[in-house]
């Protein structure tokens, strides 16, 4: 490795933990590359909903100031019956307080929060890695059009499909959520939601939430048993009890089908994150379902973490392992609550309407009271 690469990062991925971990590294003044596939992100169009740890975790990257200034506050989530009727609600203001209160954002403006600040000289696009090959001193890669880069490190921030994981483990099955294996996202006109609000259903979910500019963000999963597959129009008789606005709502997402994003629900689960000098990291590492929807929040606190153990350390053989040692505990309590809410989920509706106005806030506050902790 010749000695002006052997401090600096490889980034596989510009997505939002690529972009994270670049940011947090710059922040504390060690150099990166960042590699994308991608010249455009396929899903920008759509919106993510952040929860009061992602909110913290943008603030240490010094963008909380930026952050307020696009999407819309989540303040109140409403829980309803496939009918419509109101299980529970849950206020986020006072759970989170006002200054890490939850945020819906569509993705291209997280993005670009992300990037804001920062030159582009050290992100390529259009720069896929096709293979990877460590010694003690880096990482090597290939990438697709046969240039090659090193560095110090190699971040494997490729998301759920990750070619670095691949090179580590070889091929892994990846799970199927137990929520459902198939969901669609769409945004819409804004039919009339002031918060966050789910329908729920038998193995159908409807999720709106206000975004901005009069349009809310949704979010359809239907389990294999009611009719999931991955054609979104198939959904349609799933929710054939749920209130008008839901119904109307969908009819208007299909009517548009190339706006309606096909998302399977796949997970990551394996039994290490890394190997000497290559380090997974977001999606790559433990991609989760969204129903708690903490994908990004545990990818920008991954980059956070490893950004500081890289920074304090001379030495970057061990640096993997302890990052891993930092964040499994964290991330594994979201896998656990993840699991403990799906199988609620998936409950008859008689048992599930009458178990989810206890259980549910009470889940609301086991899975995000560990996380008001800043996780550095
Ligand atoms: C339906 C659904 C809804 C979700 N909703 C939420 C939500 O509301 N809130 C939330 O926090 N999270 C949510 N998530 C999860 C969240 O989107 C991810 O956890 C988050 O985006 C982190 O992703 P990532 O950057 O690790 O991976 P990705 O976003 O997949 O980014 C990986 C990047 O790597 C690039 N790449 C892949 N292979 C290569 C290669 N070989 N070489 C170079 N580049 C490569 C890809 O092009 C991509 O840009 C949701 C997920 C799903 C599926």
């Amino acid at each position: 490795m010749d000695t002006q690469h052997s401090r600096r990062v490889l980034i596989a991925g510009g997505g939002i933990a690529g972009l994270a971990v670049r940011r947090a590294l710059h922040q504390r003044g060690l150099p990166s590359l960042t590699l994308e596939r991608r010249s455009v992100q396929a899903d920008a169009g759509l919106a993510i909903n952040l929860p009061g740890n992602a909110v913290r975790a943008l603030s240490q990257l010094g963008l909380l100031d930026a952050l307020r200034e696009t999407g819309s506050p989540v303040r109140r989530r409403e829980y309803r019956t496939e009918r419509g009727r109101l299980l529970f609600t849950v206020d986020e203001d006072a759970f989170w307080g006002s200054e890490t209160g939850p945020h819906c954002l569509r993705r291209v403006d997280l993005q670009r929060l992300l990037q804001r600040d920062l030159s582009r000289d050290d992100i390529r696009q259009g720069a896929g890695i096709a293979s990877v090959r460590q010694d003690p001193q880096g990482a090597h890669v290939e990438l697709e059009d046969g240039a090659t880069e090193a560095g110090g490190l190699l971040v494997g921030a490729d998301g759920v499909h990750s070619t670095v994981r691949r090179s580590l483990f070889g091929d892994q099955v990846l799970g199927a959520a137990m929520l459902a294996s198939q969901s669609w996202r769409f945004m819409t006109p804004n039919p009339g939601v002031e918060a966050w609000t789910l329908w729920a259903g038998a193995g159908a979910l409807f999720l709106l939430i206000p975004v901005d500019r009069g349009e809310a963000y949704g979010w359809v999963s239907v389990s294999t048993d009611r009719g999931g597959s991955a054609d979104p129009a198939a959904t349609r008789g799933a929710f054939a009890a749920f209130p008008r606005l839901v119904r109307d709502t969908l009819d208007a997402a299909l009517a548009r089908p190339d706006a309606i994003y096909h998302s399977p629900l796949e997970e990551v689960r394996i039994p290490a994150w890394g190997r000497d000098r290559v380090v997974l990291l977001g999606d790559a590492a433990h991609a989760t379902a969204p129903v708690w929807a903490q994908g990004a929040a545990l990818a920008l606190e991954d980059a956070l973490v490893l950004a500081r153990l890289l920074a304090e350390r001379s030495d970057w053989n061990d640096a993997g392992a302890e990052y891993e040692r930092l964040r499994r505990p964290r991330v594994e309590h979201v896998q656990r609550m993840t699991d403990r809410l799906s199988r609620t989920a998936r409950l008859p509706d008689w048992a599930r309407n009458l178990l989810l106005p206890v259980v549910g806030p009470r889940s609301y506050r086991a899975t995000y009271d560990p996380l008001r902790m800043p996780a550095i």
